[in-house]
């Protein structure tokens, strides 16, 4: 066990890009994160840092939890996590495209935070929720499979840092458009 501890974010970083644990972990690069990035960190805190439990939510919600699983070396800051009677599942909140099949990144950061809330409160966590606005919900099955595949990333993220091995850039190129570590990387 290393004391090196990812957080749900990392791992959705680490699946839109692997190079960007890199610079984080390895190079230790906290770039100023841009005028784009600012102003969606900024609604989110505005939306969803504020929310507090409403009498129309049947089941008990807790927002804003940040969470550390210390024997697995993970984290997360939780949009929410529900509990109704020993049942636990985390939901994230989005603002951005719906998706009709959520993306990997997306997924990974889920299935990490069903992971630690499994740990924490010794049960097993098979779903987890994305809200956009205030009336969709899409209930997310979460699999032994997507666990097992979600800790086998850890083990290469764990690898990339602990080794120093900077990894391949993306694919796709057009997500470099927008990255925080471009003047870094250059895809070189
Ligand atoms: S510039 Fe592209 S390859 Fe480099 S870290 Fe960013 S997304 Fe990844």
């Amino acid at each position: 066990m290393t004391n090196i501890e990812f957080t749900a974010e990392d791992f959705r970083q680490f699946i839109y890009c692997p190079r960007i644990i890199y610079f984080r972990y390895v190079k230790k690069i906290f770039p100023r994160i841009s005028y784009k990035m600012r102003k969606g960190a900024d609604y989110h805190d505005s939306k969803i840092r504020k929310k507090t439990q409403t009498k129309l939510e049947k089941s008990t919600i807790y927002y804003n939890r940040f969470i550390v699983e210390p024997d697995l070396g993970l984290a997360a800051l939780f949009d929410a996590y529900v509990e109704s009677n020993n049942d636990y599942y985390p939901i994230e909140f989005k603002t951005g495209k719906i998706y009709s099949t959520i993306p990997q990144h997306h997924l990974i950061q889920l299935v990490i935070q069903a992971i630690i809330l499994e740990n924490i409160f010794q049960t097993d966590v098979n779903k987890a929720e994305i809200r956009y606005g205030a009336d969709k919900r899409i209930e997310i099955p979460i699999t032994l499979r997507d666990k097992i595949d979600a800790l086998e990333q850890h083990t290469i993220m764990l690898q990339i840092v602990t080794k120093e091995i900077i990894p391949s850039p993306t694919p796709n190129e057009k997500k470099c458009q927008d990255c925080e570590f471009w003047l870094q990387c250059w895809r070189a």
